[in-house]
């Protein structure tokens, strides 16, 4: 197996004392000699090389950063920095999102905090796929109130799906929000943030998904995680008649094949050995590829598995409608693809899926499952199903239940229908709040013995993991299966960020116990 640095070498693309980017040599002391130094102290290797940032942002480039005099120089300057907080809701794209704002910032000279208490700038990325994740945004904001109090200069950003959705009454609600900002605006994020200073409130919500990914800038320094989501699709133009994202993420739109590939590239470079590519509906891929024929998602998941370091490769989410026979071709010719598949199945009546306007049937669904596990005998099914839909019966209901006993879920989730202002179910007639409930509840039961018996079958096999923090106890490391099961085990240290193969002693309620093969 292929050696992985923990700490890649480094070249950093430092800002100058004026700003502007350029290339610098990192220290008098080789990067490498200097972490080994640092960690011959016991001394996390990425805290030196934030501080290495930190100091060389303020012209101190030079400093040893391990000699006790250099140490309260680049403690120092890192407190000296503005700080940026991200808080996170929702799905795996705002996780995505979340990283490259926070990069966005890092650009204009503000380092990233851990949380809101030492922050310059808080930013909320927000989710409206359910009316829950939509008031927890509120609830979020009336806590930053007394902070914001304490400390009127700083800024507060709601970004995301319900900045989108809700706009300036967002500010109507909650005057303490200076920043309004869509999902394809980060890139001017630092703009806005110069004109909040100013005392202006600017609201950032077109719809201009290309402008913004050529915009925002790359990542260069090493990854804490071995892992990384790559967003390579966005927005929606099958507009289910339940669901939000169209109107917030706006029209389907591919990044080209080459960009996806270059920025794949420079994760490997960073340390990631394992990426999962974002969108969606990812599977409705359809990129600009060489000569300027489109790609679909099965070519450019196997031109991700050419690159050296990416050892892991998954996509998320996917529409049944766009499983092509080659996607599902991929899954048994590419070693590097993972056998787990997230496919929203939504319910098991075909007449519940028609008012959804999903564009398929229950046993449409089932025919694309039994290919895959043709394909790929072991691969690992997990779904969404949304329950109480208007006009869902008992009858319907039950052929959910039906639909998930045969295609038998390893991993799942599941929702009680919530209607979002605007969409055409939210105007039908809906099912009482506790038939809907007690439904969720008995699918949820099914849904979780499925899980259990998923994970109960792999004891006693071995998995290769890979490992990408620390466990809950001392000693242990904790990562992910082949199957996106967690798993910990005790080992040493240096496997973080590394595979290693792990035989499975036990099934916990979330987790698998393993132990390490020699
Ligand atoms: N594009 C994916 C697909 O077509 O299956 C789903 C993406 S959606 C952002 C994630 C999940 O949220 C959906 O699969 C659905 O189960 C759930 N969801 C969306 N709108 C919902 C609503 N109004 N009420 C409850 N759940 C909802
Ligand atoms: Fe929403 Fe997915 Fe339907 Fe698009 S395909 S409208 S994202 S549920």
């Amino acid at each position: 197996m292929k050696k992985f640095p923990l700490v890649p070498p480094l070249s950093p693309i430092l800002p100058n004392r004026g700003g502007a980017r350029e290339s610098r040599p990192s220290s008098i002391l080789s990067l490498s000699a200097e972490i080994s130094k640092f960690r011959s102290r016991g001394r996390d290797a990425a805290k030196l090389i934030e501080r290495r940032f930190a100091v060389a942002s303020c012209g101190l480039d030079g400093l040893d950063l391990t000699s006790g005099e250099g140490i309260a120089a680049g403690r120092k300057a890192m407190a000296d920095k503005k700080k940026v907080f991200v808080k996170s809701y929702g799905c795996q794209m705002n996780v995505y999102d979340s990283e490259r704002m926070t990069e966005a910032m890092a650009a204009s000279g503000y380092a990233a905090s851990e949380s809101e208490k030492d922050a310059d700038l808080v930013i909320l990325n927000t989710c409206h796929i359910r009316e829950k994740a939509t008031e927890k945004i509120y609830s979020e904001l009336g806590r930053l109130k007394a902070r914001k109090i304490e400390n009127p200069s700083m800024r507060i950003a709601v970004a995301g799906c319900v900045a989108q959705a809700e706009g300036e009454e967002i500010i109507a609600r909650q005057p303490l929000v200076d920043i309004l900002v869509g999902p394809q605006s980060y890139h001017r994020l630092p703009e806005l943030v110069a004109e909040a200073d100013k005392g202006r409130k600017p609201v950032a919500t077109e719809f201009l998904a290309d402008e913004k990914f050529d915009r925002l800038p790359a990542s260069t320094s090493p990854k804490k995680s071995p892992t990384a989501f790559l967003t390579v699709q966005e927005g929606c133009d099958k507009f289910c008649t339940f669901c939000v994202v169209p109107y917030t993420r706006g029209a389907e739109y591919s990044r080209p094949a080459a960009r996806v590939l270059a920025e794949a590239d420079r994760q490997a470079k960073r340390g990631v050995r394992e990426i999962t590519l974002l969108g969606q509906n990812v599977n409705a891929y359809r990129g600009e590829g060489a000569g300027g024929r489109r790609w679909g998602l099965a070519r450019l998941i196997l031109a991700v598995a050419e690159i050296d370091g990416i050892e892991r490769i998954r996509y998320t989410t996917s529409h049944p409608r766009d499983m092509t026979e080659d996607l599902i071709e991929a899954h048994a010719s590419c070693g590097k693809l993972m056998p787990y598949l997230h496919l929203p199945a939504q319910s098991g009546s075909d007449k519940v899926l028609r008012a959804m306007n999903r564009k398929h049937t229950a046993e449409q669904y089932l025919k694309i499952i039994e290919k895959l596990r043709v394909a790929r005998p072991d691969i690992l099914i997990s779904g969404d199903f949304i329950v109480g839909f208007p006009g869902e019966t008992e009858r319907d209901f039950s052929d959910t239940l039906s639909l998930v006993g045969e295609v038998g879920y390893g991993q799942s989730y599941s929702f009680r229908y919530s209607p979002r202002p605007g969409t055409p179910a939210a105007e039908k007639k809906q099912v009482p709040p506790d038939v809907a409930s007690e439904r969720l509840h008995r699918l949820q039961a099914l849904l979780k013995s499925q899980q259990i018996a998923a994970q109960e079958s792999m004891v006693g096999r071995l998995a290769n993991v890979l490992f990408e923090r620390k466990g809950r106890f001392d000693g242990q490391l904790a990562g992910k299966s082949e199957h996106l099961q967690a798993v910990h085990a005790s080992c040493d240290d240096s496997l973080m960020g590394k595979l290693a193969a792990v035989r499975i002693i036990r099934s916990e309620p979330n987790s698998l116990a393993g132990e390490m093969i020699n």
